[in-house]
């Protein structure tokens, strides 16, 4: 992958970055989305983030190299700390890491999101919490997307800043608005293989010696909301 091939996942992701965004890509590693998406004409200025000083270099070599560095700025910071007020950020990508990660990143600097009207977060895993943050912070899912990608399944979701925002049922927060509605093939097998994990972690704590009582009706619980969804979207 590089900035003039992205991978399917951040090609999808770059196609939620509206045109004339002032974006600001946290967590941008290599800084190849917003190269991509500089180089095409969809943004007008973009902040490339990075916490880690090594990715931080490759971004800032890479910017060099394309001679975008007029147009993306590189900046080695923690989080939502990369954005500063005169950036004029009004679209945020965060992709590629841990659902808990991309909150904790979003909730400790909220106020940084002042003028940002689209998140297009991009959780490998933990979803739900990612849901449950917009739905706690003013932000409306506009848009999911569910890819499966070298062995792994991805989902991207999209927001947009909304005066009214639509309350998600526990089912909704779990599998996504939008998935649930969509019967996507690659959700339900994403959901085919998380039924067929919990049912074989049920197993094992249920074979325990002291059997833990709060996790089997947690897990229970969990079994029962994804085997009705399935049974919903194959129906
Ligand atoms: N966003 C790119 C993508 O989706 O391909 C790179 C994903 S890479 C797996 C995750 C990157 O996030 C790493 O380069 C890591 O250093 C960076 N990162 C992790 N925590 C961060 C934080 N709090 N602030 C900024 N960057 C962070």
């Amino acid at each position: 992958m590089d900035a003039d091939h992205l991978s399917e996942r951040l090609a999808t992701v770059a196609g939620y970055v509206p045109t004339g965004s002032r974006l600001a890509d946290i967590g941008t590693d290599h800084a190849y989305l917003p190269v991509n998406l500089a180089k095409r004409g969809v943004i007008i200025s973009g902040v490339a983030g990075e916490v880690v000083r090594g990715p931080f270099e490759n971004a800032r070599h890479e910017i060099d190299r394309e001679g975008l560095s007029d147009q993306i700025t590189a900046r080695l910071a923690n989080g939502l700390k990369a954005i500063e007020p005169g950036d004029q950020i009004d679209t945020v990508v965060i992709a590629g890491m841990g659902g808990a990660l991309i909150t904790q990143i979003l909730t400790q600097d909220f106020g940084r999101l002042e003028g940002v009207n689209r998140l297009v977060l991009q959780p490998n895993v933990g979803e739900m919490n990612v849901r449950q943050f917009l739905m706690d912070h003013g932000f409306s899912l506009v848009a999911e997307q569910i890819l499966a990608e070298d062995g792994h399944t991805y989902e991207i979701l999209v927001a947009d800043r909304q005066p009214v925002v639509h309350p998600y049922t526990a089912d909704e927060l779990r599998f996504g608005p939008f998935l649930l509605a969509e019967h996507n093939p690659i959700f339900i097998e994403k959901w085919r293989h998380e039924l067929a994990r919990s049912q074989a972690v049920l197993k094992q704590v249920r074979s325990a010696a002291v059997v833990p009582v709060d996790k089997v009706a947690a897990l229970e619980q969990a079994i029962a909301e994804i085997e009705e969804v399935l049974h919903r979207v194959s129906a």
